[in-house]
């Protein structure tokens, strides 16, 4: 069996469990043939109809009544509230952390992590850590519940791991961050960033945005809309 049919089988079962579904096994089988089905149908890779019928479960469960997301999270970790959810992205998610900062969030990413100094983070740091690596979801600090793990099939496109990620935490998209480095976007009066915008540009537009952090500048240009009309994409 596949790493990631494994990993979603655990999804499943916590999923199932916590909506107090009474026959685990045969529910987590049932949402594993109708994601194959799908796969089937669609002529779709397995890991996204997967990922597409746990999305849809996620949603179905939270409809409920008193079926919060986050009461999904009961029997696992409590996640922090949306306002301070910060993440930690192993080293195969960059692009999933630029697009966790395009939706407002705090994002961490770096080449060559470690899992170790991961969790060593997402204790230490109370972040969210988002894996790949399907094996560090059988490790003690998961088990005893120190640190928030999110994994994501490795084989998606960035912006169908943030989705899942999204879900999965019940967060909403809220005001972009600096793609780059995460760090907030603030207003800057047009005349004291002139020499750096692109004629062209300057001549349509008035409102401009600098990073608090790194100082790159930004404004809601095309790249601005496109960016948009994908996070708008990503809620169907
Ligand atoms: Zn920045």
């Amino acid at each position: 069996m596949s790493r990631t049919r494994r990993a979603f089988e655990a999804k499943f079962r916590l999923l199932l469990q916590q909506c107090g579904a009474r026959r685990l096994e045969q529910g987590m089988d049932w949402l594993v043939i109708r994601a194959e089905a799908l796969a089937h149908r669609q002529q779709t890779p397995l890991a996204r109809a997967l990922t597409h019928v746990y999305r849809e479960t996620l949603r179905r469960v939270s409809r409920t009544p008193g079926g919060r997301v986050a009461r999904l999270w009961r029997a696992a970790i409590q996640p922090p509230p949306a306002s301070l959810v910060t993440f930690q992205c192993d080293a195969g998610l960059g692009g999933l952390a630029r697009w966790l900062r395009a939706t407002g969030y705090e994002a961490d990413w770096m080449a060559d992590i470690s899992d170790e100094e991961l969790l060593r983070r997402g204790r230490r740091d109370g972040v969210v850590v988002v894996t790949t690596d399907s094996l560090l979801l059988d490790g003690r600090a998961l088990r005893d519940r120190e640190v928030l793990v999110v994994w994501v099939p490795p084989t998606l496109k960035p912006l169908e791991q943030l989705a899942l990620v999204l879900d999965e935490l019940g967060l909403e998209v809220k005001s972009p961050r600096c793609m780059k480095c995460g760090g907030a976007l603030c207003p800057v009066k047009k005349e004291a960033v002139q020499e750096r915008i692109p004629p062209r540009t300057a001549k349509w537009l008035d409102d401009y945005f600098v990073c608090e952090r790194c100082g790159q500048l930004f404004w809601h240009g095309t790249h601005w809309r496109r960016i948009q009309a994908e996070l708008e994409g990503i809620s169907s």
